[in-house]
């Protein structure tokens, strides 16, 4: 059952996080209240698929960037979008 604070049931949408963007802050850790996120060192073929700028941000920052292990438990409140500094949070409906 969804909460009005909460309002898509689990399972409808997922956030999707620009590698582009993310510097590997955590306040999506953080703020989100179902513990999607997980920060971590970035994977190989996603570091691969930057750009130039991409790698040269991602090496700044120590390569953090945020993952999304638990996305089946979202329930797209929204918190997630608004706290991530770099604005490199989507909420994205899941096909099906
Ligand atoms: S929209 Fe809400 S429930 Fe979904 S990942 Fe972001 S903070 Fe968590």
């Amino acid at each position: 059952m969804a909460s009005a604070e909460c309002p898509s049931p689990a399972g409808a949408f997922v956030p999707v996080v620009d590698r582009g963007k993310c510097e590997g802050k955590a306040d999506c850790v953080e703020v989100c209240p179902f513990h999607v996120f997980e920060v971590r060192r970035i994977e190989d073929a996603d570091f691969a698929a930057l750009g130039v700028l991409g790698k040269l941000k991602s090496m700044a920052h120590g390569r953090k960037t945020a993952y999304t292990p638990r996305s089946s438990d979202c329930q797209a409140c929204g918190k997630c979008v608004t706290a991530c500094p770099e604005k490199a949070i989507r909420l994205a409906r899941v096909a099906g």
